[in-house]
């Protein structure tokens, strides 16, 4: 590592969270999280107030897709209108598969960026899983069948679904969490990285869960897969100062390079891919 970039890697680390500015424009690295949910006991007010206090700027998120209270634009414009001039990035979580004919281009190109995870897909049974229910994931009972289909279910959605983040990223079920290192072998965690650098997606540091490991990440880093910090909270409890997110930054050396923004307008994914109904 040369002088210059050992010293840009310092200041992304170090840089003293009052120096950020207020609001989420400019900041990177563990400075933003990207994956904020208002729900539980966190109310979009307490939100602002932590950024604030913090230092670390919020992408504000909101689930939609079949089966959520949340299932047309409808429901999308109405979040867009409650955001609109709070110092936030506004996110779009996509949820399941069907997402993609539920809402329209028109609206989800107002978001500051759109993301999903693999974490809800249909096997070849036909049997649709939400990988967090153990009910409805079952006793797996050929761990490496279900994780070449993991895989396939995920490098399909960066093929053929418009998404920014690829977040909750590296996701198995609680079962197999103890085996993740051992069932995320290096082939397959080289298609995960190549589907995403193929389609231009960055992929979240999760703090809630901590996921991917730094071995992930640093193949990802290989690729130029860029990266954006991000929580999944589920109240106020657990959203922090993306502590995971810091300790990737040193163990992988990651630069603010390394760290993805979102885009432009004419750049954001749904404006570079059609949502294939
Ligand atoms: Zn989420």
């Amino acid at each position: 590592m040369s002088l210059l970039r050992a010293f840009a890697c310092l200041v992304l680390i170090s840089c003293p969270v009052s120096a950020q500015p207020l609001g989420p424009r400019g900041a990177t690295g563990a400075s933003v999280d990207y994956h904020v949910h208002v729900k539980g006991d966190l109310t979009l007010e307490d939100a602002l107030r932590r950024s604030r206090e913090t230092g670390i700027s919020y992408g504000i998120a909101i689930n939609g897709g079949l089966s959520f209270p949340i299932n047309s634009d409808a429901g999308l414009e109405a979040f867009l209108r409650e955001m609109h001039g709070k110092p936030v990035y506004t996110a779009f979580q996509a949820e399941g598969r069907e997402w993609v004919r539920l809402f329209t281009r028109q609206t989800l190109e107002k978001f500051d960026y759109v993301f999903t995870d693999a974490m809800t897909w249909t096997d070849e049974n036909g049997r649709r899983m939400r990988l967090w229910i153990k009910d409805e994931v079952g006793v797996i009972a050929d761990p490496q069948r279900f994780m070449e289909t993991l895989v396939e279910r995920a490098t399909g959605i960066f093929a053929n679904e418009p998404i920014d983040i690829y977040v909750n990223p590296t996701y198995i079920p609680e079962q197999l969490a103890p085996e993740y290192d051992r069932l995320w072998t290096p082939a397959r965690m080289k298609r995960i990285v190549d589907g995403l650098a193929a389609n231009g997606i960055a992929m979240e540091i999760n703090n809630r869960h901590r996921i991917p490991s730094a071995a992930f990440i640093r193949l990802a880093k290989q690729s130029r897969v860029k990266f954006a910090c991000g929580t999944n909270n589920t109240g106020a409890a657990d959203l922090g100062r993306n502590e995971y997110c810091v300790q990737m930054i040193r163990e992988c050396d990651l630069c603010a390079e390394d760290f993805w923004s979102p885009p432009g307008n004419g750049r954001k994914a749904v404006q570079r891919k059609p949502l294939l109904r």
